[in-house]
């Protein structure tokens, strides 16, 4: 199986040429035909088994091929725990994304909100953030939810282990009820169901 045969485009396939990736990885198989396809997804999967990238790459690939960002929007929205986790995954995006015209951005707590604002100003492809700068972000009214396609709730297990919960709850309420969620997780406990009941439609699930 390569990457080619999952569907991915050119400059994607060229990058990851460049990265050394020979082939996908057990989740990526899974979702990135998925993603790809539009379908929602839901992905027991820990750090290490390639998950950044099973939705980055058919992420990019949407965005590349379906539209253009605007002032202050943001077409595909990555959640994470942590600034570790923000930093990490955003440079994922900017890697994979190499070969793109794509703008993507991250912002956490803790930091100057001002340069994140800037950021947003243009408008934003991918934006990867901590819940809790996000909702300053969008209580500030500088961030506009209106184009967005893609969610992407990642480590949503440690979301709830960090008390996460009522800031989900604000930002869902924000986001379009129209668009495409996808939840990876390391563990499926009761929390974590309970916090995605209602969000997912008809998901893809995945097990690696
Ligand atoms: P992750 O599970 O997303 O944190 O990724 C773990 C590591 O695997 C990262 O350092 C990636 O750069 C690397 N990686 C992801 N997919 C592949 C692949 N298909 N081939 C080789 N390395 C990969």
């Amino acid at each position: 199986m390569t990457f080619h045969a999952l569907g991915l485009i050119d400059p994607l396939l060229r990058t990851l040429d460049t990265l050394g990736y020979k082939q996908p990885t057990p989740v990526q198989k899974q979702a990135i035909p998925a993603v790809l396809a539009g379908r929602d997804v839901m992905a027991a999967a820990q750090t290490g088994t390639g998950k950044t990238a099973g939705f980055a790459l058919p992420i990019l690939q949407r965005l590349t091929l379906d539209g253009v960002t605007a002032p202050q929007a943001v077409r595909a929205l990555v959640l994470v725990p942590t600034r570790e986790l923000a930093e990490q995954v955003f440079e994922s995006f900017r890697s994979y994304g190499g070969n793109l015209p794509l703008r993507s951005a991250v912002a956490y707590g803790g930091v100057d909100i001002a340069p994140q604002i800037a950021k947003l100003r243009k408008g934003l492809d991918v934006l990867v953030a901590t819940p809790g700068r996000l909702i300053d972000l969008h209580d500030q009214g500088v961030i506009s939810f209106a184009l967005l396609q893609t969610l992407v709730l990642d480590e949503a297990d440690r979301m709830l282990d960090l008390g996460f919960e009522r800031d989900l709850d604000i930002l869902l309420e924000a986001l379009p009820k129209q668009r495409q969620t996808l939840l990876f997780s390391a563990t499926f406990s009761d929390e974590v169901r309970k916090l995605t009941k209602g969000m997912l439609i008809d998901p893809v699930s995945i097990q690696v």
